[in-house]
Parts: structure tokens; sequence; C-alpha cells
């Protein structure tokens, strides 16, 4: 499988090297697309969503979601998102992952997205709790998550869901989720990253170096902060 994987990727493995150049946090980017956009009462209905954020589960079911931020197992140690936020992210981001989803499927792999479209309000909290730019992004600024054009995510095994590998758990802020780590990571972490960033890269996504989950759609510029809040539930 592995030989055949990494024949299937040698184009992109090499558009990933060259990618290496990238951004040193999601905390850094142009503040591009001015105040954010507050917009209260919407409805859950994905077609009344502003900015063309759709549900990730509608465009694709079979991609796995589970936000450790609508539980107190995260970072914070706290419940930052309301019980049964559901993941959105931009219209053209939702069809890249479900692109993503079936190229990986003949392999029996899949997708699972920790987090995608973050209400700005969560931010702050974020902020409030690490005011760390190399963890967090500033809210002052925004994240690319509360433009809903990116996405954590890890790679799993489609019969049972289980995840693959990887060098390190989610928002494990060290020097072992960059990209750039090796020493002390086995082999088979090191192939997990390697294929999640190439099927990623491949479809329209850049890998952010400081953490091995976390991916930026490219066009994201493009897309103003959005500040949408509890309504994102069941
Ligand atoms: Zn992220």
């Amino acid at each position: 499988l592995w030989q055949a994987l990494c024949a299937l990727l040698v184009v992109c493995a090499s558009c990933a090297v060259s990618n290496a150049r990238l951004n040193k946090s999601d905390a850094q980017f142009s503040q591009a697309g001015g105040a954010p956009q507050t917009v209260q009462n919407v409805r859950v209905q994905q077609q009344t969503l502003p900015g063309d954020l759709v549900e990730l589960q509608a465009v694709n079911p079979r991609i796995r979601v589970f936000l450790p931020y609508a539980t107190a197992n995260n970072f914070a140690k706290q419940q930052l998102y309301p019980t049964g936020m559901r993941c959105f992210v931009r219209r053209s981001a939702a069809e890249k992952l479900d692109s993503i989803q079936r190229f990986l499927e003949p392999m029996g792999l899949g997708l699972k997205v920790f987090d995608g479209y973050r209400p700005l309000s969560v931010q702050k909290k974020m902020w409030a709790l690490v005011p760390d730019e190399n963890y967090v992004a500033n809210p002052a600024k925004g994240s690319r998550h509360n433009r809903g054009a990116a996405v954590d995510v890890t790679l799993v095994r489609l019969n049972d869901g289980e995840e693959l590998l990887m060098p390190t758990p989610f928002d494990d802020f060290t020097d072992k989720a960059s990209h750039r780590a090796v020493e002390g990571i086995p082999a088979e972490a090191l192939r997990n990253r390697f294929l999640l960033r190439s099927v990623m890269e491949k479809f329209g996504f850049r890998a952010l170096l400081s953490e091995w989950w976390h991916y930026d759609e490219i066009g994201w510029e493009r897309y103003d902060i959005l500040d949408i809040d509890s309504v994102l539930v069941r």
C-alpha cells in the first residue's frame, strides 16, 4: 500500500517540500477583510448562513467530525463551543475536503476534523486564556478558522474511525507538532503526517509548519472574519 501511495503522491510531495516556507503560526496573517461581520439570530439551515458557510457533514457525511472545543477535554480545559456545535466551513473548503475524502477512501482511509469555523467570540476566550501568538491567534486580527477557511484534521481508518498514529495528539503545543520534527517520532507517524500533508496540499490546502493538524485553504484571504455564535448547534 505504501509503495503505491508514495508513487501516487510523489508529485504533490515535491509540492509540499517547495511549500516549506510556510507561515510560522496560525496567528500570523494579513488583516485583509476589514472588520468582522457580526451576525445575530441566524437560523441553522445552511442556506441561511452568511458567507456561504456550509455544514461539512451535509456536504460529505462520511467525513468524521469530533470537536474537542465542544467538550471540556481540550487545551483550555473548559468547554468553548456550545454542546452540539457542528462543523461549518466555507463551501469551497467543504468541496475540497469532499474530494480528499473520496481520494482517501479507496485506500481504506478517511478524514476526521477537529475544528473548522470558529466564532470570533471563542477566539477571544482562547486569547484570554492563552495570550501567546505562538499558540493562539490574536482576536484583534482573527484566525483563519474565524474565516471558515481552515481545518484541524487527521487521518482515520475508514472502517472503524480509528485515528492513524501521528507525532503528537491534537493541540499538543510542542516542537514535536512541527512538520520539521523527526527525532523521537516513530516512522509510522512520520509516514502518516506526510500522507496527510500530501493529500491536503494536492487538493488545495496549505500546511502550517508548527501544527501537523492545521491546514489553511489556499485563497483564505478572500474571506472575511465572521462572528456567528451559538446558532451553529444541532
Ligand atoms: Zn487550526
